[in-house]
């Protein structure tokens, strides 16, 4: 099931093609396919395998355009190209042959923050639970008014006080 979906997604995506890239709104819808990806761990490797399918400037403009719509930890163009040579390798080397000493390196994982002020969710994801949680941090998750709640980006602005919003914003940046 999990397979037809991935084929529906990677066909939608063929269909809307390239040009797309000129239209913000299309670009969403495709940043959106992406990150709706029924497979979290494999998100990186899909959107790798779509500049894939750009050449030359074309992949520099698709990787920026679609970079900041993506909610989970987009590795540099330069580790992309790397995985796209990787999986060409793989694709030509012949049965039998030992696999390459580097695995997959950009396994996911995904936490939900769920806000106690509004409800809202939200998906993060890293390479590991606590850079998942540090991506949250960057959009402005944190914690609520009371002790042991979360609140989201929006409901925090909102609820503090501009000085102790500040305050915290500094103590993230200087660790
Ligand atoms: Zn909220």
């Amino acid at each position: 099931m999990i397979q037809d979906e991935k084929r529906r997604l990677e066909n939608e995506l063929t269909v809307m093609g390239l040009p797309g890239l000129d239209d913000p709104a299309l670009v969403q819808v495709m940043a959106d396919i992406v990150n709706g990806y029924p497979m979290p761990g494999e998100r990186v490797g899909f959107f790798c395998e779509l500049l894939n399918e750009c050449e030359g400037a074309r992949r520099r403009e698709m990787y920026e355009a679609m970079r900041p719509r993506l909610f989970f930890a987009v590795p540099s163009l330069a580790a992309c190209e790397d995985m796209i040579a990787a999986k060409a390798e793989r694709m030509i080397r012949p049965r039998g042959m030992p696999a390459p000493l580097k695995e997959e390196p950009f396994e996911t994982r995904a936490v939900d923050m769920v806000c106690d002020a509004c409800a809202k969710t939200e998906r993060f994801e890293g390479l590991t639970t606590a850079t998942a949680r540090l991506e949250a941090h960057k959009a402005g998750w944190g914690r609520g008014l009371e002790a042991g709640t979360v609140f989201c980006a929006s409901c925090r602005l909102e609820t503090m006080p501009v000085k102790v919003y500040g305050e915290s914003f500094t103590k993230r940046m200087h660790g």
